[in-house]
């Protein structure tokens, strides 16, 4: 088998465990938060600035691989890891969740997804085969099976007639699989917002034995307090022995509460996409560093904090380079960033190993929603830190979960 899970500690507060995951490229504790690297590279960062931050796995996109360069090309390089010279370990979406979010340029059919580039206009067919093929050229540690990523909202029925087709999709890849001994193949269950329907796929896709299971189609819009009912219906009915994989998500308070319900793995563009407009994480929730009140600002984007960004730059510094355009602005951002979500697991492992999980959960969670509470008064009064807005929304290209 390619990649084990191991169980290091239940916690005994919650659904929460403490682990290990065995890769061809080494050994990741869990749980772990995956930078996202969409063609390759995670932006604007450099490898071993990413293994830096201490991410020892990273997710790429089949979707926009596949279209450019093209998993040939990827092959011929030996494969992704060393292609983009990266010594951990890696994961591929199956490029299923992108090609979705092409909605006026898709069609669905029970043998696959014929859609048009976003890049060219040209025309493809992904099937389960397909997907499965580019994944094992692409040659990632964990690929992930081929699905339908519901939106939301969507109806009971829909929801329904797409899940037993991603699960007739998942035995397809199952199947299609050539590297086995070398590639995990993970299935993926859907179900959308419905319980009952959470239920169906959690059966269904383990019956299939995968040795780890993505959940697809949640933190796509619909409130927080249905993404954790959904986890809690979930989650409990996947393998207690198998990685559980968390798939787009990773706000910070997203990472505590689904490690409580028992996710092992994350990720998200998140942390990058938000640098761009000068967002940083703090413990007291987010802070836009490219506002003007911090133009006289000498402190570090947060004190204390061990990214390379904090050990040696400020706030001014910071906002300037993101008013002036300049791409190191937008490095450091993205470094602080990463570098928070990749230590809030590590003290989410420590936590998990000290027994105090429970009390770290209340604490991280109060301080960030007082933070968060506070920052959008002052957005809708328009006065004090938060300022503005945190950006123009995005263009619409296929972004990731
Ligand atoms: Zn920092």
């Amino acid at each position: 088998m390619a990649v084990r899970w191991e169980l290091l500690k239940q916690d005994p507060a919650s659904a929460a465990r403490l682990g290990r995951l065995h890769t061809p490229h080494g050994v990741i504790e869990t749980p772990v938060f995956m930078p996202v690297g969409t063609q390759a590279t995670v932006k604007t960062l450099n490898p071993e600035e990413v293994w830096d931050l201490g991410a020892r796995i990273i997710l790429s996109n089949t979707y926009h691989l596949y279209l450019r360069p093209g998993h040939d090309l990827v092959q011929e390089a030996g494969g992704l890891h060393r292609f983009m010279n990266w010594k951990g370990a890696v994961l591929t979406d199956s490029g299923g969740f992108q090609v979705f979010s092409l909605a006026d340029l898709r069609k669905i059919t029970e043998e696959g997804v014929q859609f048009r580039s976003h890049i060219d206009g040209s025309t493809h067919f992904l099937t389960p085969e397909k997907a499965t093929e580019i994944q094992n050229a692409l040659g990632a540690d964990i690929i992930m099976a081929f699905d339908e990523c519901t939106p939301w909202p969507c109806d009971h029925d829909y929801a329904r007639r797409s899940l037993e087709r991603t699960t007739r999709w998942a035995a397809r890849c199952k199947v299609a699989h050539a590297r086995p001994e070398a590639q995990a193949l993970f299935g993926i269950v859907q179900g959308s917002t419905f319980a009952d329907l959470r239920r169906q796929a959690a059966e269904e896709i383990v019956e299939l034995d995968f040795p780890g299971y993505g959940i697809g189609g949640l933190s796509v819009g619909e409130p927080k307090e249905l993404m954790h009912e959904m986890l809690e219906v979930q989650v409990p009915l996947l393998p207690a022995d198998r990685p559980r994989y968390l798939m787009g998500v990773g706000s910070p308070e997203d990472l505590v509460e689904s490690v409580w319900r028992g996710v092992d793995m994350f990720d998200c563009v998140l942390p990058t996409r938000i640098a761009r407009h000068g967002t940083v994480f703090l413990p007291d929730g987010k802070m836009t560093v490219r506002n003007a009140e911090f133009a006289r600002d000498f402190l570090p984007i947060q004190e204390g904090c061990d990214c390379y960004a904090c050990r040696n730059y400020s706030r001014a510094y910071i906002r300037h380079l993101m008013k002036a355009d300049e791409m190191l602005g937008l490095r450091l951002c993205s470094i602080h960033n990463l570098r928070f979500l990749v230590r809030t697991m590590e003290e989410i492992r420590a936590a998990l190993a000290a027994g105090t999980f429970a009390e770290y959960r209340r604490t991280f969670l109060e301080r960030w929603h007082a933070g968060e509470a506070e920052r959008r008064a002052r957005i809708r009064t328009g006065t004090g830190r938060a300022g503005g807005p945190m950006g123009p929304s995005e263009p619409a290209v296929p972004q990731n979960r």
